[in-house]
Formats: structure tokens, C-alpha cells, sequence
């Protein structure tokens, strides 16, 4: 407490916005626990900017629109928010004062048209509820969504531009989007723009979709999705093969990204070899969820039998520990000879490049159930913090980028010993490019968000760790210096731009980031929406 007087007026100001947008949306939509500002305050990067004022749960467009009109009354920072599962700082608040919209109430499909091959969505569903919403139909969309989904929201995977299951990624299949802007306008873009009932094509003069896309929630609060829907696969081919060097599986890998007929192809090394074969027997009602799935994604009865058998061969996947890098793939087709036909093209390239066929039981599960519990991969085997960082490069420049991370930490081996620093790797090939995730770990307490997504166990064994302050602080410096030394020099793209990858420094002509400023301008001329997202501050 100040005698300035500006305390008691920022209460007073801080009063009148919660009541206006208690008004709003209703007494149960409203929260300044302090618990749930905290919640909303951090995410799995670990660092802290500012902590949020409020938050507020809109459940409708209309909704967004009068916390909109109150922020901007207020001039009050919005922070769009899904689930929270990033890790580059996007839906937590940099200024104090920030009103932060939790997009999750906004969950409904609003509509399955069969007949038009579109679904539309609100942003605030998660990938789990609309793969449930479309289980029983022929069609989907052939981007099954993040390693994420079954918290992640599609409002957070277009913020993010997520990537993962599935052909090509959240863009490939999307036909339009509804935002909420700053200046109290709403914008449909694409298909949504010519004809919101029967969205088609999005080819009538510039489509604006991709402008709000990887935007960090910097350019608007999108409301609505549509996507376009797509035949189920006649059939799908799995197959894995284990390696003895990490050069040799990423060289298939790139191998299999050129030749352009995998759904999905990832490198798994000795680490989450581990991950996978550590799991606990699952209770018998998800086993047995787990083989419906398998038998229900499965083409006929012949190749769900064969699916059964290659997962069973696989027992607890303990034939994983006999390899150090594995290859994971999956390829679809029309039929499930015309995916068999394609997957001999990747048998013929990883017998050349000297791949053992090891069974494909982790990606057949995976395909059946594609959404990881988040504890598993946040957070260690024996209970470490962690964040991953993506880097993705052209195909050509991959295993440079492999060969200048492994040169960093190798040289940063006795600090990271010191601090009890672990590093670890996954790849994965997105269209005609190399992805990598280095994964940096380190023993600390959980921060709130991390704590919410352990189950009963990991909290009775990881939950109440203490507090390592010097170890997360060099853990939060490896990274950045990877990000700005090893990353930086390579050009690359990074998904999740939110307020940590450099975007503004990586335009190499200084009109793209003016152009993009002057949209800024345009459409939040206050400048209230998400601070710091993308670095538009
Ligand atoms: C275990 C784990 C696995 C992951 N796997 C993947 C993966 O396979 N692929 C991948 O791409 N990412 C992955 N991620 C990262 C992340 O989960 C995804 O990018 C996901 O899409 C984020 O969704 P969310 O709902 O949690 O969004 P948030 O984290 O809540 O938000 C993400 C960004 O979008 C903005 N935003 C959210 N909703 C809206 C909205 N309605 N309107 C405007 N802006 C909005 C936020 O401000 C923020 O900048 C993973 C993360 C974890 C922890």
C-alpha cells in the first residue's frame, strides 16, 4: 500500500470491472481467487510476468463482445486462454491489470453437415470432445490435432498453430474462422466470410484466416472454427523400426518426409523409450477401451486381428528397451491394400538406411487413443520439471541442426550437471520438413498449472517437491541460449510463438514486421489485446 492515492484508484477501477463483468456473465463466471489468478498466471515455461486481475468465462460470442466493451472502457489488458498447455508464455498475462478470458465454456459443435462436409466449432472445445463428436461418423478432419488434446483447445491450437496427429496440420483443413476484435468489430474470414451457413470455399479474394493464425491471440479472440471434413482412411498401415545410432533413424525420418506418404512419423529416443514401457498396466476397462478402438479404427475384421496381434506382440513394450531410437510411422489410404502398397515404399527405404522392424504396438495404440496424459510428458519419469522448445527446419538442414545441438550440449555438460540438468529429444517429419523438441528437465516444486494435470499418484509421489529456484533458473537460461545460439542462426519456424521465440528479430526485412505492426493498429488500436504476444507489445 502506496500513499500515492494510485492504489486506491486502481482498486476502485479493479472493483467496477469485476462488477461490470459480473453483470455480464453471472456470479459463477467470475473469478479473483487468488488461486485461480495464480492458475492463470503461469504456464509450464516457468516464467512469471505479470498476475492476472481477473477471470473472466464468457459462454458466447456475445458474451466476448461485452468483456471487450468493459476491458476497453477500463483499458484492462484481455488475454485469450484455452487449457493452458504451452510453454511459451502465450495465455498469461504480461501487464498487470489483465482481464483473462478462459475460452473453455465456449465448447459447443454447432454444427456436423454431412451433406457440405464441414463441421464448425467453438474455440473453446478440446481436440478429445470433437474426435468424440465425430466417432460415430465417416468423416473427419484428417488433422486429428496435438499430443495435447485431450485438454488443448482448438481457439489455443489455432493461437498456437498447433501441429501433430494426422495430415498436414490445424491450417490444412480450415475453412474459416469468427474473431472478436479489440475495437469491438467481428470478423469472419475465409469461407465463414462469404457464407457463414454454408461455408465452402475459401478462395474469394484474400482469405484473412492465416493472419490470426500462430497470432498468439495477439490480433483477436476467435469464437467460431469451421473446418472442412474429409472420408475416414479406407485403411491405414503401421510400422516401426528400431535403430542403434539417433543419425540413422533421423535419416529415415527425412527419408520418409520426402517421400510425402506417411499421416505421421516421429522419432522416439532412449528417454521416451523409457516413458512407454514404465507405464502401469492400465485397469482392464481401459485396456479393453483400448482394443474396441484399435478393433473400431481398424479396416475389416482380417486387419483388426492383424492390429490386435502386432499390439499384443508388443506386450508392455519392453522390447523398447533393446533400442535406443525408434522410428514410429503411419500411412492411410483409400483401402487398406493402397496404405499397405505405400508403407512397402518405407519398409524398402528403412531396410536400405538399416532399420530393424521392431512391432508397431506403440503407434497402433497411440492412433487409437492419440492423446497423451499431459502429466507424462510435462513432467519426468522420477518427478522433474520440464519444458520442451520446438525447432523446425527444412529437410535439407535437419541433421545439421541435430549435429549443432548435440556440439551445445555437450559443451554445456558440466553446468548442466551442476544443476542437475537433463536434456532429451524428440523429432518429428511435418510435410516437406524436420521438427525437433528438445526437452529440458531439472528437480524443482510444481508450479500451480503443473500440479493441476498430475493424477492422484505423481501427486502423492512428485506433488510436493521443494522449491530448486537456482536449478530452474539455469534451466530457463539453457534454453534461452539454445532458442538465440543453436536455433536462431538456422532460420527456422517455431510453432507456439507466444511471448518467448523471437519473431520481430526473425524478419529479415524489416516491412514484414511493419505491415504486420500497422494490422495491429488496425484492428487493436489500444493495444489491449494479449501485450507481448508475438513480441507487439
Ligand atoms: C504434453 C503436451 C503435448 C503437446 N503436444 C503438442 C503437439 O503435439 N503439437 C502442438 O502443436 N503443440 C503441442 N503442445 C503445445 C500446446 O498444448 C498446443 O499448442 C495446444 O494447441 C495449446 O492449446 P491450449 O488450449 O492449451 O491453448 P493455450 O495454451 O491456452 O493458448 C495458446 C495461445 O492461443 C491463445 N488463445 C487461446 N485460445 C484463444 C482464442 N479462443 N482466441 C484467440 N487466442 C486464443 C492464447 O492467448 C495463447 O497465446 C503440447 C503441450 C503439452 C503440455
Amino acid at each position: 500500500m502506496t500513499s500515492s492515492g494510485a492504489t486506491p484508484t486502481l482498486k476502485a477501477d479493479h472493483a467496477a470491472l469485476v462488477e461490470e463483468l459480473t453483470r455480464l456473465l453471472g456470479d459463477g463466471h467470475v473469478s479473483t481467487d487468488p488461486d485461480e489468478l495464480e492458475l492463470c498466471s503461469v504456464d509450464f515455461s516457468e516464467q512469471r510476468l505479470a498476475t492476472a486481475a481477473v477471470v473472466a468465462r464468457p459462454g458466447s460470442v456475445d458474451d466476448v463482445r461485452g468483456i471487450i466493451a468493459i476491458a476497453e472502457k477500463h483499458g484492462a489488458p484481455l488475454v485469450p486462454r484455452g487449457a493452458s498447455m504451452s510453454y511459451t508464455l502465450g495465455p498469461i498475462p504480461q501487464r498487470p491489470g489483465s482481464i483473462v478470458v478462459d475460452m473453455r465454456r465456449m465448447n459447443r459443435i454447432l454444427d456436423i453437415n454431412l451433406d457440405d462436409l464441414t463441421v464448425t466449432v467453438e474455440t473453446g472445445v478440446t481436440w478429445a470432445e470433437l474426435r468424440a463428436a465425430l466417432a460415430g461418423c465417416a468423416y473427419e478432419i484428417p488433422f486429428h490435432g496435438p499430443f495435447s488434446g485431450s485438454r488443448a483447445t482448438v481457439g489455443g491450437g489455432l493461437g498456437n498453430w498447433a501441429v501433430g496427429w494426422g495430415k498436414g496440420d490445424i491450417t490444412t483443413y480450415l475453412l474459416g474462422v469468427e474473431v472478436a476484435l479489440a475495437d469491438g468489430r467481428l470478423l469472419q474470414t475465409g469461407a465463414l466470410a462469404t457464407d457463414p451457413q454454408h461455408p465452402a470455399l475459401t478462395c474469394y479474394g484474400p482469405d484473412l484466416t492465416r493472419l490470426f493464425i500462430n497470432d498468439a491471440g495477439s490480433l483477436g479472440i476467435k469464437t467460431k472454427a469451421c473446418f472442412r471434413l474429409e472420408r475416414k482412411a479406407g485403411g491405414s498401415a503401421y510400422a516401426a523400426w528400431g535403430f542403434a545410432e539417433e543419425d540413422q533413424a533421423l535419416a529415415l525420418m527425412s527419408e520418409i518426409g520426402r517421400l510425402g506418404v506417411a499421416t505421421d512419423c516421429f522419432v522416439f529416443g532412449p528417454y521416451h523409450h523409457r516413458v512407454f514401457y514404465s507405464r502401469p498396466r492400465p485397469p482392464a476397462h481401459e485396456a479393453k477401451a483400448l482394443l474396441r478402438a484399435i478393433a473400431r479404427q481398424s479396416s475389416g475384421r482380417l486387419n483388426a486381428a492383424r492390429n490386435l496381434f502386432d499390439l499384443l506382440r508388443g506386450g508392455k513394450l519392453g522390447f523398447l528397451a533393446r533400442w535406443p531410437w525408434s522410428v514410429q510411422t503411419i500411412v492411410d489410404g483409400a483401402n487398406q491394400r493402397a496404405a499397405d502398397a505405400a508403407m512397402g515404399a518405407l519398409r524398402s527405404a528403412a531396410r536400405r538406411l538399416g532399420g530393424k522392424p521392431i512391432p508397431p504396438s506403440l503407434v497402433i495404440a497411440m492412433r487409437a487413443m492419440p492423446f497423451v496424459p499431459i502429466e507424462e510428458l510435462i513432467v519426468g519419469i522420477d518427478g522433474e520439471c520440464s519444458f520442451p522448445s520446438n525447432c523446425t527446419v527444412s529437410l535439407s538442414q535437419g541433421m545439421a541442426l541435430k549435429r549443432a545441438l548435440d556440439a551445445f550440449f555437450a559443451e554445456r555438460a558440466d553446468f548442466m550437471r551442476a544443476h542437475g540438468l537433463m536434456a532429451t529429444r524428440l523429432y518429428l517429419t511435418t510435410a516437406n520438413a524436420f521438427g525437433v523438441e528438445p526437452i529440458i528437465y531439472w528437480r524443482d516444486r510444481m508450479n500451480p498449472l503443473r500440479y493441476s494435470v498430475l493424477g492422484e499418484d505423481r501427486r502423492r509421489r512428485f506433488g510436493h517437491q521443494p522449491e530448486n529456484a537456482t536449478a530452474r533458473e539455469a534451466a530457463l537460461a539453457l534454453r534461452r541460449e539454445m532458442v538465440t545460439n543453436i536455433f536462431a542462426p538456422f532460420r527456422p519456424t517455431h510453432v507456439q510463438v507466444g511471448k518467448y521465440y523471437p519473431y520481430r528479430a526473425s524478419r529479415h526485412n524489416p516491412d514484414c514486421w511493419s505491415v504486420l505492426e500497422g494490422i495491429k493498429n488496425a484492428v487493436d488500436p489500444k493495444r489491449l489485446m494479449n501485450p507481448g504476444a508475438l513480441g507487439l507489445d
